[in-house]
């Protein structure tokens, strides 16, 4: 059946293992992030097998579901800033946690005190990304200590910062020595050395792969970097990542429901699309386009869909439809046939989880 994902988990389990050793051999931890495909339990497997040794995610749901498919042997990391109404699941399922308020940790020990567990937590900075974390550093030196001192049940095992995702904020070597003094800190006033100095996510794995990462991170918490789609190769220019990852991990592929030549520019007058925008078009004439069974259901942003024949564009998308550009096409297409694709993480996150999206997986 199509649509129809094939997940190739010799190519995942490769590409781990390159980033994974290349981490090692820096003193750094890796925590496999899973959360772009659903924790999908053979992927966090071939994952696990390359090295990784912890397992991190952003939902507390998919650490149970990890669980319950028998992935046990390995720590859990829980990504997104607890809320405080899901605390207890927290306390259960992650046995680390990052943090980013004080009134939270203080709940969480509360929690934990009750439950009679002890779990790690990594408190968070926000060096200028701004999403989690405590802006005022001298705030979260306090906060730190008020953990290590006075919150029992909690072992203050770290600290951390994201990068390079809301605020679209590089990871630099300046940046990191920003966390590693907010770290010298915080040790000289515990008076012991913090386990994890987690230096961020993929964003930070370049600095990994030119060298120049500072020493003393020792914690990166990596998910798309082994699946090195685009984001490393194509949007950091790292094409010598290549050398030693594959690409293509996931095959998507779809089926033609009606080839037609048609006008470029939509005919009438132009009120609304379906999900309330104002598109624009540019009017190239007759061409001849394909209408594909996926959409933005299934998929999410239809223009991160990567067509792999030659001389097939993306024109757009509906909740169940991928218009295609075929005109430059040698190949004859017809309904019934079927195209291969590559996906971005944008589509790689909603697909992995429908409902009618087959997955396949090769070994
Ligand atoms: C999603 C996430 C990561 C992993 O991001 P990638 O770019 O996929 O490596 C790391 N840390 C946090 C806090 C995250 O939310």
């Amino acid at each position: 059946m199509y649509p129809q994902l094939e997940i190739n988990l010799a190519k995942l389990r490769r590409n781990a293992k390159e980033v994974v050793s290349r981490c090692t051999a820096q003193g750094i931890t890796v925590a496999a992030v899973v959360k772009g495909y659903w924790a999908d339990p053979r992927m966090v497997r071939a994952y696990l097998d390359a090295g990784a040794k912890q397992v991190a995610t952003s939902r507390v749901s998919q650490i149970r579901k990890m669980k319950e498919a028998g992935i046990d042997d390995v720590p859990f990391l829980l990504l997104r800033v607890p809320q405080m109404c899901e605390l207890e699941e927290v306390a259960k399922y992650a046995d680390y946690s990052l943090h980013s308020d004080l009134s939270v940790l203080q709940e969480y020990n509360r929690v934990c005190e009750e439950l009679d567990v002890v779990r790690n937590v990594i408190v968070m900075a926000d060096l200028g990304d701004l999403r989690e974390g405590f802006w005022d550093k001298d705030e979260m030196v306090d906060a730190c200590v008020f953990v290590d001192r006075g919150l029992h049940n909690l072992h203050l095992a770290g600290i951390g910062v994201n990068l390079g995702c809301y605020g679209a904020i590089q990871p630099t070597p300046e940046k990191m020595h920003d966390l590693l003094a907010i770290a010298g800190r915080v040790e000289e006033r515990i008076g012991r050395k913090l386990e994890f100095i987690s230096g961020g996510a993929t964003s930070t794995y370049t600095m990994v792969h030119w060298g120049t990462l500072p020493e003393g991170i020792n914690h990166l918490r990596i998910g798309e970097g082994v699946i090195p789609a685009y984001d490393l190769p194509f949007d950091w220019g790292i094409t010598d990542l290549l050398d030693y990852t594959d690409r293509d991990i996931f095959t998507l592929r779809a089926q033609v429901l009606e080839v037609r030549t048609k006008p470029s520019y939509p005919q009438g007058t132009f009120c609304i699309d379906c999900f309330g925008g104002k598109p624009t078009f540019t009017d190239r004439g007759e061409r001849k386009r394909a209408l594909v069974g996926i959409g933005r259901a299934d998929a999410g942003n239809v223009m991160d869909i990567m067509p792999r024949m030659e001389g097939v564009e993306v024109l757009g998308g509906s909740s169940d439809h991928l218009i295609l550009d075929v005109e430059d096409c040698k190949t004859e297409l017809k309904a019934g046939d079927v195209l291969e694709f590559d996906i971005r993480y944008s589509v790689m996150l909603p697909i992995t989880n429908s409902p009618d999206v087959e997955k396949i997986y090769v070994e």
